[in-house]
């Protein structure tokens, strides 16, 4: 079995913080120690032998940056003020990811058609692999970097193969904190990635604009990291997670899930304080098991983890450590019920059918 993450923030951490995915998490961790970074991020959950250890194939690393008016502290560096200002950093962040492939090639390798992604799953063949590489599928989050929709023909260029057009809202959509539909600008958006085949991630998006999206969007659709509304009665947030209407939309066009494994949008309203203890494997089960039982199938949900996306080790549910233990995810699921094949499909075989069908033959 395979593993498929469907959000990591990997190109973020190395510009923010300055970390290597390279290292183990354990190294990150001691090297940090006694610097501000786990007072602003939490402790490290990706690194290179976690994510061998925990057969995590493929990720679908972000182009992220955030605009300067959401900024939370002086070292969140990565904001940008306009436009141009937005497109020069998510250049960066693509540059992180041309170096790092560059320079760890026997690692890394990106994944812009079915042929990468074939060579990469070759390489998990042998148990325990011999050089396994880690597929990286570009996920733009947020679209404030696209000048015009002309542009997305260059990023798609780039190898950048899903969009999703908010974080928070921007002149595409509204987003998270900042309500509003899809704008006029959006549909064009839209229109443009439809002609090149890119992927929608409807994340961040609110209800609103995912529904006018599903409406209007004919290519592929997914969530890459958004958990269930119906089960978050308490968040203070609630826009940011998927309503049912949403999720059987998605479902009716084929779209996946990633399930978010961060503790506030497992419990609705779970602080620190709180302590992981009261957030387990189960509570992810639930969320599994809602889009399951409202779609009637174990094809429309995944993992979406948003590791190192601006939380660490504490907020994370109790049982897992890093990225390594994703898998754990899949005895829970075995443990209430869930057949083989099922699990198989929600922690990486789900993700897979859907770059199959989006992702250019060669
Ligand atoms: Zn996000």
């Amino acid at each position: 079995m395979l593993i498929v993450d469907g959000h990591e923030d990997i190109a973020w951490n190395m510009l923010t913080f300055g970390r290597d995915p390279n290292r183990s998490v354990a190294a990150t961790r001691t090297l940090e120690q006694d610097s501000e970074i786990p007072l602003h991020t939490g402790h490290a959950l990706l690194g290179w032998p976690e994510w061998v250890a925990g057969r995590v194939a493929i990720v679908f690393a972000t182009l992220f940056a955030a605009p300067i008016r959401r900024k939370v502290g002086p070292w969140e560096r990565i904001c940008y003020r306009d436009p141009d200002e937005a497109r020069a950093l998510y250049l960066a962040s693509l540059e992180v990811y041309n170096r790092l492939i560059a320079q760890h090639g026997d690692r890394f390798q990106r994944v812009e058609s079915c042929r990468d992604l074939a060579e990469v799953l070759a390489t998990w063949e042998l148990e325990p692999p011999e050089s396994p590489r880690l597929g990286l599928v570009l996920l733009m989050e947020g679209g404030d970097a696209i000048q015009a929709p002309s542009e997305v023909e260059a990023w798609y260029a780039h190898g950048v193969r899903i969009i999703g057009p908010a974080w928070t809202g921007t002149r595409y959509a509204g987003g998270t904190h900042e309500p509003g539909p899809l704008t006029a600008d959006g549909h064009r958006l839209l229109r443009a990635m439809a002609e090149f085949g890119l992927a929608l991630d409807l994340s961040h998006m609110t209800e609103q604009g995912q529904r006018q999206a599903l409406d209007v969007y004919p290519g592929a659709v997914l969530a890459s990291h958004s958990n269930a509304q119906a089960l978050l009665p308490e968040s203070p947030t609630p826009e940011r997670h998927l309503t049912d209407a949403v999720v059987r939309g998605l479902a009716e066009r084929d779209g996946v899930v990633g399930l978010v494994l961060y503790n506030p949008f497992l419990v609705g309203g779970w602080k620190p304080e709180a302590g992981r203890a009261g957030v387990t494997l189960d509570r992810v089960c639930a969320h599994v098991d809602h889009i399951c039982q409202l779609t009637s199938s174990a094809r429309h949900v995944a993992l979406g983890s948003d590791f190192d996306g601006g939380f660490g080790l504490h907020k994370i549910p109790a049982g897992l450590d890093s990225v390594a233990d994703l898998r754990l995810i899949g005895d829970a699921l075995v443990a209430r019920g869930y057949a083989a094949p099922e699990v198989e499909a929600i922690l990486g075989g789900n993700w897979l059918s859907l770059l199959q069908r989006l992702l250019p033959e060669t």
